[in-house]
């Protein structure tokens, strides 16, 4: 009883398996149907080719029956393949699920279990032999993906006419008892490998599927997890290490072509009060406004970045202290008059302080010592009454590393 309903479980969930795969599995017999009624061409011209020529000469009745029979099968057959194959073509073509699509492997399948039936019965006027059926039964089985109830009516049915129709050319009596057993076995088995072949390729495909949506998943994780590693999540600048990885590229890409290259560093002007006042919500949307505000003021060849807290900086690439004491300007004369619109607390106006600094391209400076010369410049600007531009030195306790040794 529990194996009873164990079994019944196991059978609904392969039909529902089943249904899950319907449409794939409709393309992929068509497939399989279309290349394989090409392949077996050549077989059928090969042996209508060998059998029908000189049929006549031969002197044994029996011999001519059976030459004549399995030629002309062969030759109905070239023609089935290619009636097959066309319209395995179109359906794929046109609509793999529609009528003609779903008709056409079991069609497949009746017309190729029929052919080794007959080939299996002209056999018998000169020898036993069942191979035709053993063939074409397990190239159907193996090959078409067919439903158990569609494959157990095809094989049950080729084994009832297969014992009916046996007498009508196997005279023997022992011969025909061992035909007659074979005919019954040999869609037996078929109709087994029939079931395991279809229950495979089900499992087989919803695992496929399961992989692909699992591997997509990965790789739009891995998109993710590389953004998140260059991104500030607040601003959506990039962070403090992906700028001074670009930073430092930029530098010595300015040795390499022998441009100067300066940098920015600004700090919002008591921000914290912004916090204290308005609360830590309305300070990220200052701090997203600023981030907004730079962004927009600088060209698309300059990189802005937040170093953290309310700390921005900005790389001028190709560009001298006279542009970048403008750019300075700009950004903070944007700052400062762009306030953040807020809904209960109207505008916000804030400001900010900048430090600037630029790298000649033979200064031999890196990052360490850029950094170091600006911070000490937004010192300035901070300590000499903040929303103010001051220019660093690179000299400021720094000493230079041998440009060579940098473009090594
Ligand atoms: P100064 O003009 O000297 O720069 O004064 P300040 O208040 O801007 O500087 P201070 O370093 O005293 O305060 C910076 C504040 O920035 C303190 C910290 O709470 C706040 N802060 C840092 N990161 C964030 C953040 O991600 N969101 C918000 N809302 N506040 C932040
Ligand atoms: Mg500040
Ligand atoms: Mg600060």
């Amino acid at each position: 009883m529990v194996l009873l309903t164990e079994l019944r479980g196991r059978l609904s969930a392969a039909v529902a398996d089943d249904m899950r795969v319907r449409d794939q599995v409709v393309c992929e017999n068509l497939r399989r149907i279309r290349l394989g009624a090409l392949l077996v061409l050549p077989i059928f011209i090969v042996a209508a080719v060998l059998l029908l020529p000189g049929t006549w000469q031969a002197h044994d009745g029996a011999v001519v029956s059976w030459k004549l029979a399995v030629g002309l099968t062969h030759l109905a057959s070239l023609c089935c393949a290619l009636v097959i194959a066309v319209l395995a073509h179109r359906a794929l073509h046109r609509n793999p699920a529609g009528r003609l699509g779903r008709v056409l492997p079991v069609a497949a399948a009746v017309v190729t279990l029929l052919i080794g039936l007959a080939l299996t019965l002209f056999y018998q006027w000169v020898m036993p032999k069942t191979s035709p059926m053993v063939v074409t039964a397990l190239g159907v089985a193996m090959l078409l993906y067919l439903r158990p109830s569609v494959s157990a009516v095809l094989f049950v049915g080729l084994a009832v006419l297969g014992f009916v129709a046996l007498p009508f050319t196997q005279h023997d009596p022992v011969l025909l008892a061992s035909g007659r057993i074979s005919a019954l076995v040999i869609p037996l088995v078929a109709l087994m490998f029939s079931i395991l072949s279809w229950r495979k390729n089900t499992v087989t495909i919803l695992l496929s599927r399961s992989l692909a949506q699992a591997n997509a998943t990965l790789a739009a994780k891995q998109v993710e997890l590389e953004r998140l590693a260059w991104h500030d999540g607040l601003t959506g600048l990039c962070n403090r290490t992906e700028f001074m990885r670009r930073a430092n590229q930029e530098l010595l890409r300015a040795l390499r072509h022998q441009h100067p290259t300066s940098f920015l560093l600004l700090d919002l002007d008591h921000f914290k009060r912004v916090n204290d006042h308005y609360g830590h919500p309305t300070g990220d949307a200052v701090l997203r406004h600023a981030a907004d505000l730079l962004t927009q003021s600088v060209r698309s060849t300059d990189l802005v970045a937040r170093l953290g807290g309310e700390e921005f900086i900005v790389l001028l690439p190709q560009t001298g202290l006279d542009a970048a004491l403008q750019c300075a300007e700009k950004l903070r004369f944007a700052v400062q008059n762009q306030p953040l619109s807020t809904e209960v607390d109207g505008p916000l106006f804030i400001t900010v302080s900048l430090g600037v600094v630029d790298v000649p391209h033979d200064s031999g400076a890196d990052m360490t010592a850029t950094y170091a010369a600006i911070d000490r410049a937004l010192y300035r600007a901070k300590e000499g009454g903040r929303n103010r531009v001051e220019v660093g030195m690179l000299q400021d306790g720094f000493s230079p590393t041998e440009p060579a040794r940098l473009a090594a």
